[in-house]
C-alpha cells in the first residue's frame, strides 16, 4: 500500500511524487505512455505569479492578491474562486522552489504577455527552453527518489479503472499486454490531464465545437471519462475557449512548436494582411490588441477558422529595424515561401481568381472585400472595422492564403474538487481517497472563462505540490 498512489507522470503529477517522496513518503506512479513529463514536453511554459523573488529583485511590487484581482478582472469572477485563490497564493513559492532548484529564467523575465489579455504587472515567468526548462530541473529530483526507492514508477500502465474497499477509493487497475494490474495506495491523486487529444470525448462535451487539436497526444480524458462513470462532476466545458493560429498539419491536429501563425495579439507584429471569413469577409480589425477579443470574435465564424490574405510585398517586408517579422512564429519568409508550394494550409497564385480555386474562397466576395480594404487603405480610414494600421495593400502578385483555425492547447472542463483538492460527486459530497490536479481539474476552474497567463502549468505544479506535502503529513 503506498501512501501516496498518483496516476499520470506529467506536470502536476511529478510535482507531486517528488514533494511527497520529499517527505519521505512511500509514492506510486502508475503512467499508461512510454515516458514521463506529459505536457511539459510541448507546453510554452509561461507560469505566472505575484511576489516571487525574480519579481522583488527586479523591482516589481507583487502580491497574490494583485494576482487574484488580475485574474477576476479578466475572467469576469469566473472559475472557482476558492481554487484561483489557492492557486495564487501557492504560486510564488513553486516560483521560488524552481529558482532554488536551478531553473534557467529566460533573461527577459517577469514579463507582461499580450498572448492572453495582459496582466497589469510582469508577472510571467519562464524558461530558456518552454517547459522543458521546468522538467530539466524536476527529472534529477524524480530520478533521485526513484534511486533512493521512495518513488516506484509503472510506465506502460493504463489507468481503467478504480475500486473501493473499506468505503475508500484505494485500488486503481491498470491494464496493459500483461493483463490488468491492482495498485493500491492510501491517497489517490489524479493527473492524467486534459481531454483534446480525445475527438469522440471532446465532441461529447462539446457538442457543434469543431477541434483542432494542438494538445499533448496523451491528453485523452481518461481520468475524466472514469470519474465521470463512478459519480464524479465535470463541469465548466461551457467556458471553453480556443488559441488562434493553429495550422492544420495533420487531419484535426496543429503544433503549436511547429507552426503556428501570429494572430494571437497584433502586439508583436502589425498585421499586413486581412482576415477573411470562409465566404470569403473580413470580420474583425486585425490591429485588435486584445487576444480575448479576437478569440471570441474568430469562434463566430464557420468552421471556426479564417484566412489571412496577403501579397508578396507584405511577406516580404521587414520591421523598421531592418530584422524579419514573418506571420508564422519564429519562421523566416524562405520556409513560408516553401510552405506555400506544398499547398497544405498556405497556398500562393498569381491572381486572386486562381487564389480562390485553390482554397474554394469564393471570387466574387473575396474580391470584393479586397478591392474594398484596398479602397480603404487609399483613405485611410477603416469604417467596417477601425483598423487603424493601414500601410498595406493587397495588390501585387503573387497572392497568399494562410488558413488558420482556432485550436485547442488546453481544455476548460474538468472534474470538479474541493478546496483541499479532494474529488466531488454531483452531490458535492467527497469521494474519499481521491484528490485531483492539473488540467484534469479544467483551466476552467483555475482561469475561468478566459486564458489568463500560466494559469494552467502554474496551478498543476502548485497543486501538485500541495498534495505532496499535505498527504504525507
Ligand atoms: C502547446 C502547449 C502550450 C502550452 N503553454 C502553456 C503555457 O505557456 N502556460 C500554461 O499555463 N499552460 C500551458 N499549456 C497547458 C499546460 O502545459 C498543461 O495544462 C499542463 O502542463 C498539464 O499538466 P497535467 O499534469 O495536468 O497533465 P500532463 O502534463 O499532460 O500529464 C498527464 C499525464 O497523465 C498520463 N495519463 C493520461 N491518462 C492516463 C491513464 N489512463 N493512465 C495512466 N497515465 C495516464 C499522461 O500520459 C501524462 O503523462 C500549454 C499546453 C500546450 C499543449
Amino acid at each position: 500500500m503506498y501512501d501516496v498512489l498518483i496516476v499520470g507522470a506529467g506536470t502536476a503529477g511529478m510535482a507531486c511524487a517528488i514533494t511527497a517522496a520529499g517527505q519521505g513518503a512511500k509514492v506510486g506512479v502508475v503512467e499508461k505512455s512510454d515516458h514521463i513529463g506529459g505536457a511539459l514536453h510541448w507546453s510554452g511554459g509561461h507560469m505566472s505569479a505575484g511576489g516571487t523573488r525574480l519579481q522583488k529583485s527586479r523591482g516589481i511590487d507583487d502580491s497574490p492578491e494583485k494576482h487574484y484581482q488580475d485574474i477576476i478582472n479578466i475572467n469576469g469572477s469566473s472559475g472557482d474562486l476558492e481554487l484561483i485563490k489557492l492557486a495564487v497564493e501557492e504560486a510564488p513559492r513553486t516560483i521560488n522552489w524552481l529558482e532554488d532548484l536551478g531553473f534557467d529564467f529566460a533573461p527577459e523575465c517577469p514579463r507582461i504577455i499580450y498572448g492572453h489579455v495582459p496582466y497589469t504587472l510582469p508577472r510571467t515567468h519562464y524558461g530558456t527552453n518552454k517547459a522543458l526548462s521546468i522538467y530539466e530541473v524536476l527529472k534529477p529530483l524524480w530520478d533521485d527518489q526513484i534511486k533512493k526507492g521512495n518513488i516506484d514508477l509503472f510506465l506502460h500502465h493504463e489507468w481503467k479503472g478504480l475500486e473501493q474497499n473499506n468505503n475508500q477509493f484505494n485500488e486503481v487497475i491498470t491494464e496493459n499486454s500483461d493483463g490488468e494490474k491492482s495498485f493500491f495506495g492510501q491517497n489517490i491523486v489524479l493527473t492524467t490531464g486534459g481531454y483534446g487529444s480525445n475527438p469522440s470525448f471532446f465532441s461529447q462535451k462539446h457538442p457543434n465545437t469543431p477541434l483542432m487539436s494542438s494538445t499533448y497526444p496523451s491528453a485523452t480524458g481518461d481520468g475524466h471519462q472514469i470519474i465521470e462513470k463512478i459519480g464524479g462532476r465535470f463541469q465548466y466545458a461551457e467556458m471553453h475557449l480556443p488559441s488562434l493560429g493553429g495550422v492544420e498539419l495533420a487531419k484535426g491536429r496543429c503544433n503549436f512548436n511547429e507552426a503556428w501563425a501570429m494572430v494571437l495579439t497584433s502586439v508583436y507584429r502589425q498585421p499586413r494582411e486581412i482576415y477573411v471569413n470562409n465566404q470569403g469577409f473580413r470580420f474583425m480589425r486585425e490591429d485588435e490588441i486584445n487576444a480575448d477579443t479576437r478569440e471570441r470574435l474568430a469562434i463566430q465564424q464557420p468552421g471556426w477558422t479564417f484566412w489571412l490574405i496577403f501579397d508578396e510585398a507584405a511577406l516580404l517586408e521587414r520591421m523598421e529595424n531592418g530584422i524579419e517579422n514573418p506571420i508564422m512564429i519564429g519562421w523566416d519568409t524562405e520556409k513560408i515561401k516553401a510552405a506555400a508550394l506544398e499547398e497544405r494550409f498556405l497556398w500562393k497564385a498569381d491572381s486572386i481568381a486562381s487564389l480562390c480555386q485553390k482554397t474554394g474562397l469564393p471570387y466574387n466576395n473575396l474580391n470584393t472585400t479586397i478591392s474594398g480594404f484596398n479602397t480603404i487603405v487609399d483613405q485611410g480610414n477603416d469604417h467596417d472595422f477601425g483598423r487603424e494600421y493601414l500601410k498595406n495593400k493587397v495588390e501585387q502578385a503573387p497572392y497568399y492564403a494562410l488558413q488558420v483555425h482556432a485550436s485547442v492547447l488546453v481544455t476548460f472542463g474538468g472534474m470538479k474538487v474541493n478546496p483541499q483538492l479532494q474529488l466531488l460527486d454531483q452531490a458535492g459530497k467527497i469521494m474519499p481517497g481521491l484528490y485531483g490536479a492539473g488540467e484534469f481539474l479544467g483551466l476552467g476552474a483555475t482561469s475561468g472563462s478566459a486564458f489568463c497567463s500560466g494559469m494552467a502549468i502554474t496551478p498543476a505544479l502548485s497543486f501538485g505540490r500541495i498534495l505532496g506535502k499535505t498527504l504525507t503529513k
